[in-house]
């Protein structure tokens, strides 16, 4: 009998991890070329969106308008891609909290990793982030639940507190473990070891990296992690897709050491030598440094890791 896999195409739907970024460019207009690009292939993707910008949005915008524009659009795009048939689940940043804005730039002082703040406070982020979803698509479909958690940042484990939140909120499946991954900094998180990196299963309710002896109230389900990193699949798609004529590699100040285009971190300065926000993992922020070549001089440090924190 021929085995059948189920794939879950999730994204990490959210802005820059420093708050930085339009979101017109990063979320709207990416999350609406996804749903098209998913439609023409008959999927129906499962997006993690960030709620903590969201909430933010909201607890400024009478201040700055601006922001409640893009809050409405948020809520406007979400709930347009629901009704094609995509899903949202809950995916938390939490150096949002007690952020502070100027009305150009956000300050997030507060920690990348759920895990370094009080379980007060995470209770409360995973509330509030449960209410907002349930709030805004349960009047689409009554049935809609929020049951699935991403960690910003993907910091899930060790915790002796973390596991137990979510499921006491209902949370089914957390899908923050990436087996084979490690950081130091934004966060200190440590997955080179971690038991399982690609079947569901049950964890150890302090350590998601082990695997429990027996049923648990939530289920782990790794996020696939290639073992070259996901930026030399991306360097290898953008060889495929490069102007004949080399011009826009030629543009950017690489070291000779460093591997072709998205082999790195990126940081990108402005025509005046202003540094642009650092540029993370994600596939769309990739693209978007692309494109900005013809406006920006972008310089790749070699990667000591490929992947960054999502
Ligand atoms: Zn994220």
């Amino acid at each position: 009998m021929a085995t059948q896999i189920y794939l879950v195409f999730t994204d990490d739907w959210e802005l820059r991890g420093d708050g930085s970024g339009d979101p017109t460019q990063i979320q709207f207009r990416p999350l609406q070329e996804l749903a098209r690009i998913f439609a023409e292939r008959s999927i129906r993707g499962s997006f993690n969106a960030e709620v903590m910008q969201q909430l933010t949005f909201r607890s400024f915008q009478d201040r700055y308008p601006h922001l409640k524009d893009w809050a409405d659009e948020w809520e406007r795009v979400v709930t347009e891609a629901f009704r094609q048939g995509h899903d949202f689940q809950l995916h938390i940043h939490p150096q949002w909290k007690g952020a502070v804005y100027d009305g150009k730039r956000w300050i997030l002082p507060a920690p990348w990793s759920i895990l370094e703040h009080p379980r007060v406070d995470a209770a409360r982020m995973i509330t509030e982030g449960i209410k907002l979803l349930q709030v805004l698509l349960q009047p689409i479909r009554s049935g809609y639940r929020c049951v699935s958690f991403r960690a910003g940042a993907w910091c899930i484990a060790p915790s002796g507190f973390m596991l137990d939140l979510l499921a006491s909120q209902d949370i089914r499946f957390d899908m923050s473990i990436v087996r084979g991954i490690s950081y130091n900094f934004p966060v200190q998180l440590d997955y080179r070891h971690a038991e399982e990196g690609f079947f569901p299963f049950y964890p150890d309710m302090c350590d998601a990296r082990r695997i429990a002896a027996g049923k648990k109230p939530i289920v782990c389900i790794p996020t696939a992690c290639f073992p070259e990193g996901p930026l030399v699949l991306l360097r290898r798609d953008a060889a495929k897709r490069a102007d004949p004529r080399g011009n826009k590699q030629s543009e950017c100040k690489r070291s000779a050491s460093c591997p072709p285009l998205f082999s790195g971190r990126h940081t990108c300065q402005d025509r005046r030598g202003r540094s642009l926000p650092r540029h993370g993992g994600s596939q769309v922020e990739q693209e978007s440094c692309r494109k900005s070549r013809a406006q920006y001089s972008c310089q790749i440090e070699c990667p000591a890791t490929l992947a960054g924190p999502a």
